[in-house]
């Protein structure tokens, strides 16, 4: 084997081998294949494709990579994994939720890059909250409390972190095969016995079109099928952000009061449709209804379990930011768009998102929308807020803004939040 002759084989449209596929990951992974080797057979990838058997076989290697979790749980497990979006905290709604329902959700999670936020990110904005565990400290966790939030180790498909790093550089993140080999190896080697993905669509998500969004999730549905982890995928919409809080602090915040029986309606929908498939596919005995969970403040006490079992004080108020700039209405009628990717983008340069991995986040920057998508306004009346720490931030934040609110004659038509259901 050697790696020219597997790069060539993609590059000219050729399927390949098993063999072929294990070694070159397997090599690449020790060291043996040079970074511009496994780009080059990145690109021929993106470009090239992998059909359904070179992609299983591409996941069991990068799974291979490294360990297999083994939960060992008495009660049903089940995980949710977003392919990211802006204002997305579902998680820390859904994890407790789902937990306080009676199945345990090892939501082993990773931290922002670009324009979405991430779930460790959020997290962390919590005083005292502890993002790395240890295998035995995550299962002792899933045992009494059913619900954890943490780092995934790096023992979890090492061959991920290095072709993602890659990909990072290359151009070659934005490949349905890729993109599902990457998610899939690290949610199966955590050792969920079951899966929702929530596959974004729209201006905010990775997939702007429900299409591609649809052969995503596809792809994952059966992907997690062939290694034995029951799977379903949400399409839902990101045109708009989810809730009204975007930024670490100020998400938590919202999923704070989201847990206690408040919370927007569209993060409350999300958040319920997700709980009912995992529960569907889980199936913990007496399970009743998650909503009932949420109202009754169960959900809120597995919160607060969690939390606290990870050295989070649940009791302090999260950090706010100094400063604070309001963008207003320049006419009357009713918000019809409220760009996802432009406030996504907003809350990245104000400081609650990272270009390069080891960039610090602030916890307290970030934008709220005081009047979403279907508020009517008047002429001065505020949208959009703007947190920051760092006032020289604040010119390039507002340049992401240019164009992103429209504000029309007549309400918008009411936004289609689930856009399918995909199961196997
Ligand atoms: N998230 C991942 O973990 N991998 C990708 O390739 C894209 C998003």
């Amino acid at each position: 084997m050697d790696a020219v002759s597997i790069i060539r084989a993609k590059r000219d449209g050729h399927r390949l081998s098993d063999e072929q596929i294990r070694w070159f990951l397997n090599s690449y992974t020790k060291g043996d294949v040079a970074d511009e080797q496994a780009s080059a057979l990145l690109m021929a990838v993106f470009f090239r494709g992998l059909d359904t058997d070179e992609l299983a076989t591409w996941t069991a290697a990068m799974i291979a990579s490294g360990e297999r979790l083994d939960l060992g749980l008495d009660r049903p497990t089940v995980d949710k994994h977003s392919t990211g979006g802006v204002g997305d905290k579902v998680s820390l709604v859904l994890c407790p939720l789902v937990a306080a329902c009676g199945a345990a959700v090892p939501q082993l999670s990773g931290r922002g890059l670009g324009h979405t936020g991430g779930t460790l990110d959020k997290m962390e904005s919590i005083r005292g909250w502890r993002a790395a565990l240890t295998n035995e400290e995550v299962r002792a966790q899933l045992r009494t409390v059913g619900a954890v939030i943490c780092a995934a180790g790096s023992g979890l498909a090492p061959a991920d972190r290095k072709l993602y790093a890659l990909r990072d550089v290359t151009g070659t993140v934005e490949s349905i095969p890729l993109i599902a080999s990457s998610i899939m190896s690290k949610k199966i080697a955590e050792g969920t016995e079951s899966l929702v993905l929530d596959v974004k669509v729209g201006s905010g998500a990775f997939m702007k079109e429900e299409g591609d969004a649809r052969r995503l999730a596809e792809t994952m549905v059966s992907l997690g099928t062939v290694h034995g982890v029951r799977t379903t995928a949400v399409l839902s919409d990101m045109s708009t952000p989810l809730g009204r809080a975007c930024g670490n602090a100020l998400e938590v915040s919202e999923a704070v009061a989201t847990l206690g029986g408040g919370g927007p309606r569209d993060l409350v929908e999300v958040t319920l449709v997700l709980a009912r498939e995992m529960l569907a596919l889980a199936q913990p005995a007496d399970a009743g209804d998650p909503a009932a969970a949420l109202a009754d403040g169960r959900a809120h006490s597995a919160w607060d379990a969690m939390v606290s079992a990870q050295g989070g004080d649940v009791t302090a108020a999260v950090p706010e930011a100094h400063r604070r700039h309001v963008l207003t209405a320049d006419h009357g009628g009713y918000v019809t768009a409220l760009d996802a990717y432009a406030v996504g983008v907003a809350a990245w340069r104000l400081g609650a998102g990272r270009s390069r991995k080891e960039d610090p986040v602030s916890a307290t920057a970030g934008v709220v929308c005081l009047s979403p998508v279907g508020e009517a306004v008047t002429e001065g009346e505020p949208v959009l807020e703007l947190h920051v720490d760092d006032p020289s931030r604040l010119t390039a934040a507002l340049g992401a803004l240019n164009g992103a609110i429209t504000i029309g004659p007549e309400p918008p038509p009411p936004r289609r939040l689930i856009l399918d259901v995909i199961r196997a």
